[in-house]
């Protein structure tokens, strides 16, 4: 079930040294292992990079992809609420400190065992929206409900990169974007006080938002500061 199966995998297939006798598709039905999460993610990063650089940011401005193994940390420059400023296997996290996108081996592998190869994708564009937010200047959330507008528009963002993949034909869809509603649904915030991120339904019609128009209406959450200009 790894429908990624054209341009997209077949770019990643040279990158893993993989023959492409059998074309991109046998790339894709082979799927990944857990020790093939570093590709995954290699993968992911230059495809958001592409919409990045369409978007006019590239070159310095692109954050930097740190990968943990499992079994590994690395240090931020970004603290956690409790004061913790390490990152590990299960982060998936952006620290605009240092300008770097944290993603750890089992987080992308349970992610992508369970949902998929474009969601787990879209969770790394998620990271990558919050990026963009920086980049732009969108205030850092002071409170619970800015917190949760800030996450929708990092899913408006991964959808709007996610329809990107859509007109170059990297999206299979339906197949993908299933893939994507089941990443979403399980990673949501119940509708609870004290939440942090969108309910599923929020960020479902958040990833929608961007997917079917774009980054420009992914704007609509923090007017004062588009992410287009
Ligand atoms: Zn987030």
């Amino acid at each position: 079930m790894h429908t990624f199966i054209n341009g997209a995998l077949a770019a990643a297939a040279l990158t893993m040294g993989c023959a492409l006798a059998a074309g991109p598709i046998a790339v894709a039905d082979a799927g990944y292992r857990s020790d093939q999460m570093a590709e995954l993610a290699e993968m992911s990063k230059r495809m958001v990079t592409d919409y990045l650089t369409q978007l006019g940011i590239s070159g310095d401005a692109l954050p930097t992809l740190a990968f943990i193994a499992s079994g590994q940390r690395a240090r931020s420059q970004c603290v956690d609420v409790s004061g913790d400023e390490t990152q590990n296997d299960w982060s998936n996290d952006y620290c605009p400190t240092d300008n770097t996108v944290y993603v750890g081996q089992n987080i992308l592998w349970d992610s992508y065992r369970q949902y998929g190869t474009a969601g787990s994708i879209s969770g790394l564009a998620h990271e990558y929206g919050h990026f963009v937010q920086s980049v732009m200047g969108v205030p850092n959330p002071r409170n619970a409900n800015e917190t949760i507008r800030h996450e929708n528009q990092a899913d408006c963002f991964s959808g709007s990169f996610i329809g990107f993949l859509q007109d170059r034909g990297s999206i299979n869809a339906p197949e993908d974007l299933g893939s994507v509603e089941r990443f979403l649904t399980a990673t949501a915030s119940l509708d609870a006080p004290g939440r942090d991120h969108g309910t599923a339904q929020e960020r479902i019609d958040s990833f929608t938002l961007g997917y079917t128009g774009g980054l420009p209406p992914c704007s609509q959450y923090f007017p004062a500061t588009p992410l287009i200009r």
